[in-house]
């Protein structure tokens, strides 16, 4: 069973655009790929987006799946832990998993992008214009206009279909939903975030351990540091945008540099540049988008980003997104129309991006605040044990989320809740330590309440 070989068209060509078109050109589709910026490749990457970005298994899985993950290898970076650096001084690291595999990998957006751009612009019937910037959809003609920046004329093109990989911003999206075909909400975090950099030493090495992600948690805000190809690393400050301390405050050389000695002052002597990158950096902006359905008839489908974008602070935003391209490329195996492959796949994948934008909101806390408490380390420590314990039944949520694609993120929320009730519950009534543990409940209470995970 297939649907016709049509022309697909995408408009955006970031990691899930590019992914897709790879992915469509497999199953017989010429496919035209739109972006409105100008071509990555060969070109340094501009700062603004995150620089570098978490990769897990999930978005291992569909790049193996895809055939690019070989191409990318030699650019992963593993991490595997957080380095908490605490507010009194001294670092702990916390290890991610307890397998060897068990470790998510920093890499380079531009690196990701420009790959995937070379793999998809490789395939014969794969052909990406840059600098086309779609404007508008004409749903009653089943025609988007697209203009072309470099010659500023509108080209008209037929959806059929037109799939919408704009981003979190995308004005496919706003269009259909200024137009009740569909109904979204965007909703912006009260904070933001700015990047800083934190340079290799004279010699091209790293100033900190390489193979981990760097967390300060401070309660309201954090600064996070991920390592580059380089020898550097890239630091990220997530702040209140406005307030008492936030970053409409922070505006004079005096101010952040009182602010980010105090909170950060093992990092801040490792930024010789961040005064003038923190006044010269934007604030970026953080926010969940929830839209149904995703789709209008047969003739666009919202993907990514544009389709269901998160807060970062579970680093799945993008991996949930190669994800989505899969279980598409599922659908479009089952369907003999795109109305068919569009309506399962919101179906299937809706509940799955519902429940990592919520746990991806949580973990904020959890990395601004949490994991610098005692009784949270104890519970993570006691997550492991009891995952080696029972390994059927009981795998750490973090886990859940970053090494087990084969576990939907619903149900990982799912079995998330009922686990967090059980540490609650074992590490009460003066439990201080693992010995302290009544492992003889935690196994009763494990099998009553947890099914083996099929
Ligand atoms: C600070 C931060 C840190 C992050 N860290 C992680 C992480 O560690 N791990 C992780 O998995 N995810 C992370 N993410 C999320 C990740 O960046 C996104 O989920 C991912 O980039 C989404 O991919 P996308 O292709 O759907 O959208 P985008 O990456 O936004 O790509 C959309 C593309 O569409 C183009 N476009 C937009 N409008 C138009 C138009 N009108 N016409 C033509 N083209 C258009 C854009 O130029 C762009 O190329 C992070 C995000 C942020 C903000």
């Amino acid at each position: 069973m297939s649907i016709d070989r049509s022309t697909v068209r995408i408009i955006g060509a970031g990691p899930t655009g590019a992914l897709l078109a790879i992915l469509l050109q497999r199953r017989g589709h010429t496919v035209e790929l739109y972006e409105g910026r100008s071509d990555p490749r060969g070109v340094t990457a501009d700062s603004g987006r995150s620089i570098n970005l978490a990769l897990a298994d999930r978005g291992i899985h569909a790049l193996q799946l895809a055939g690019v993950f070989q191409a990318l290898h030699q650019a992963l970076l593993p991490m595997r832990g957080r380095l908490i650096h605490h507010a009194e001084g001294g670092t702990s690291l916390q290890p991610y998993g307890q397998r060897p595999n068990e470790l998510i990998y920093s890499i380079s957006r531009h690196r990701l992008n420009q790959t995937l751009l070379d793999v998809a612009a490789r395939q014969p019937g794969v052909s990406v214009h840059f600098e086309h910037r779609f404007e508008a959809a004409e749903f009653d003609e089943r025609m988007a206009l697209i203009r072309d920046l470099r010659q500023d004329r509108l080209i008209r093109v037929p959806m059929q279909p037109l799939l919408a990989t704009d981003g979190a911003g995308s004005w496919m999206r706003r269009r259909m939903t200024m137009m009740q075909l569909i109904e979204a909400q965007e909703t912006d975090l009260a904070h933001g975030y700015k990047e800083l950099s934190i340079p290799a030493d004279a010699a091209g090495r790293y100033k900190m351990a390489a193979d981990a992600l760097h967390i300060w948690p401070r309660g309201n805000y954090m600064l996070i540091a991920l390592p580059n190809e380089d020898g550097s690393f890239t630091a990220t400050l997530f702040l209140a945008k406005h307030g008492e301390t936030s970053f409409e405050s922070l505006t004079d050389k005096v101010a952040i540099e009182e602010f980010l000695s105090r909170s950060f002052p093992d990092a801040r002597e490792l930024m010789p540049d961040c005064i003038a990158e923190f006044q010269e950096h934007p604030v970026g902006f953080l926010g969940t988008v929830l839209a149904k359905p995703w789709h209008y008839r047969d003739m666009t489908a919202l993907i990514g980003d544009s389709a269901h974008a998160i807060v970062p602070f579970h680093g799945q935003g993008m991996n949930c997104c190669f994800e989505d391209c899969v279980e598409f490329d599922g659908c479009m195996g089952r369907h003999t129309s795109w109305e068919g492959v569009f309506a399962e796949f919101g179906a299937l994948r809706k509940p799955n991006t519902d429940a990592i934008g919520a746990m991806a909101l949580d973990n904020y806390l959890e990395m601004r605040e949490r994991v610098a408490n005692p009784k949270f380390q104890l519970q993570q420590a006691l997550s492991l044990e009891l995952e080696r314990r029972f390994p059927q039944r009981f795998i750490p949520r973090y886990s859940m989320v970053m090494f087990h694609h084969e576990i939907p993120y619903q149900t990982a929320q799912q079995r998330g809740t009922v686990q967090t009730q059980l540490l609650d519950e074992l590490t009460s009534d003066g439990v201080a330590s693992l010995a302290d543990v009544d492992f003889k409940r935690a196994e009763r209470e494990i099998h009553a309440r947890l099914a083996p995970i099929s």
